[in-house]
C-alpha cells in the first residue's frame, strides 16, 4: 500500500495506491517475511504531513509506514531462521524483505502476535513510559486517561490501578464507559460525547488531578486543565482530536492554571525510551500474567486493501483497545 497524494483533513481512499509487485528474494544478510499482522496507529496520520517532527513524512509513492509482525519465509541472516515471528517497522505490504535493523523476534506462544503490537509493543511502551516517567506517577494519586478505551489509554488506566491509584477515564460512549468502570476497574468513566467532561471532572476528580494522561487534545485537555491538583503532571501522549485538522491545533486556553497549581506539561516521544523497553515489556507481562491488566484488542481480519478503511475506524472511534489488522 502505497501514499498516492498528501492527505488534507480525513484520509481519503485516492490518497493510497494498492500495487502488485514481485518480491526479490533476500540478499546475504537478508530475510524474507510474510506480514501476519499490521498495527493501526493514530500517529500515522501525522507521518502523512509534510512538515517536521519526530519522523520524517512518509513519501509520495513510499510503502506505508507501519509496525508490524511478520513470519519468517527465507532467510540469510544469521539471526533469524525460516518459522520466525519477528516485529518491526515493515510497512503496509504483504510480503517484505529485510537486513534485520530494527527487528526483533518475538515468542507467540506466550501470547498472540497482536499483543506484541499492542499491550506488550508501543501502544504498551507508550502508556508505561508516560504514566511512570514523564508523569511521575506516585501511588494513590489520583489520574485521569483521556482516550481511555483505547490502546494506550486501557493500559496506562491499569498500570495506575495496579499502583493503587483513583482511575478516572474519558471515552466515547456508555459501552466504553461501561467496559472501563466494569471490566477494567476503573473508579468512574465520563462519556466526553454525552457529558459535560468539566462538570463531570469536578464530580469525579473532587480533590484535584494529579496525572492527566492526554491523548485527545482539544476541549478535553481544556477541560481537565480546570481540575488540576497542586503540583500535577499533564502528559501530552497525543492530540487526537485535532490530527485531521487543516488549521493548526487549537492551543489549551487554561493554561494559566499550570501556574496557578505550580503544575507542569509535558510532551514525550516513545521512541526515546528504547533502552528500557525489555524492563516495561516484563512489568506490564507480569501484571497481565497477575490478572492486572486485561488487554483489549480489536482485530480486523482482511487484506492489504482494508488498511485504508480500517486506519479511518480510529478517528471514529470505532475500535476498543488495539487495533490490528490481521492478514488473512
Ligand atoms: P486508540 O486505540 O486510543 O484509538 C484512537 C481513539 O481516539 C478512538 O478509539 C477514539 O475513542 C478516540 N478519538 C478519536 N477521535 C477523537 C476525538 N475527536 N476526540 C476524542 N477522542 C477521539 O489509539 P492509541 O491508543 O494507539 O493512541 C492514543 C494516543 O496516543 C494518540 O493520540 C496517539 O497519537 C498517541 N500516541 C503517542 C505516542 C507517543 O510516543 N507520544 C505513541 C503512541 C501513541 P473514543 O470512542 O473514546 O472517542
Amino acid at each position: 500500500m502505497r501514499l498516492a497524494a498528501r492527505p488534507v483533513g480525513d484520509v481519503k481512499p485516492e490518497d493510497w495506491q494498492h500495487c502488485s509487485e514481485t518480491v526479490e528474494d533476500p540478499g546475504p544478510g537478508q530475510f524474507a517475511g510474510r506480514t501476519l499482522a499490521i498495527s493501526l496507529d493514530p500517529a500515522m496520520r501525522g507521518w502523512l504531513d509534510d512538515r517536521p517532527s519526530y519522523l520524517p513524512p512518509v513519501g509520495i509513492g513510499d510503502v506505508m509506514r507501519a509496525g508490524t509482525i511478520i513470519e519468517v519465509t527465507a532467510s540469510n541472516h544469521p539471526g533469524f531462521q525460516p518459522g520466525d515471528h519477528v516485529t518491526g517497522v515493515f510497512g503496509v505490504q504483504e510480503h517484505v524483505v529485510s537486513d534485520g535493523k530494527g527487528a526483533l523476534k518475538v515468542d507467540t506462544s506466550l501470547a498472540p502476535a497482536s499483543t506484541y503490537l499492542g499491550a506488550l509493543g508501543m501502544p504498551g511502551m507508550t502508556a508505561y513510559f508516560g504514566l511512570l516517567d514523564v508523569g511521575a506517577l506516585k501511588d494513590g494519586e489520583t489520574v485521569v486517561v483521556s482516550g481511555a478505551a483505547g490502546a494506550v489509554g486501557t493500559i496506562a488506566g491499569q498500570i495506575a490501578k495496579a499502583r493503587g491509584c483513583r482511575v478516572v477515564g474519558i471515552a466515547g460512549g456508555p459501552e466504553k464507559c461501561a467496559m472501563l468502570t466494569g471490566e477494567l476497574g476503573f473508579d468512574a468513566a465520563i462519556d466526553y460525547r454525552a457529558e459535560d467532561v468539566r462538570k463531570a471532572l469536578r464530580e469525579h476528580a473532587p480533590d484535584g488531578i494529579d496525572v492527566y494522561f492526554d491523548n485527545v487534545g482539544g476541549d478535553i485537555l481544556d477541560a481537565a486543565l480546570t481540575r488540576l491538583a497542586m503540583h500535577a503532571r499533564v502528559v501530552i501522549c497525543g492530540a487526537i482530536s485535532q490530527y485531521n485538522n487543516t488549521t493548526p491545533p487549537a492551543g489549551p486556553s487554561n493554561y494559566l492554571s499550570l501556574l496557578v497549581r505550580r503544575a507542569r506539561m509535558e510532551g514525550f516521544v516513545v521512541f526515546d525510551y528504547a533502552q528500557r523497553y525489555a524492563q516495561a515489556a516484563q512489568e506490564i507481562s507480569e501484571l497481565i500474567g497477575a490478572g492486572r491488566i486485561k488487554v483489549k484488542e480489536h482485530v480486523v481480519k482482511g487484506s492489504v486493501d482494508d488498511f485504508p478503511e480500517t486506519l479511518q475506524m480510529l478517528f471514529r472511534g470505532e475500535n476498543v483497545g488495539k487495533l490490528v489488522l490481521e492478514l488473512v
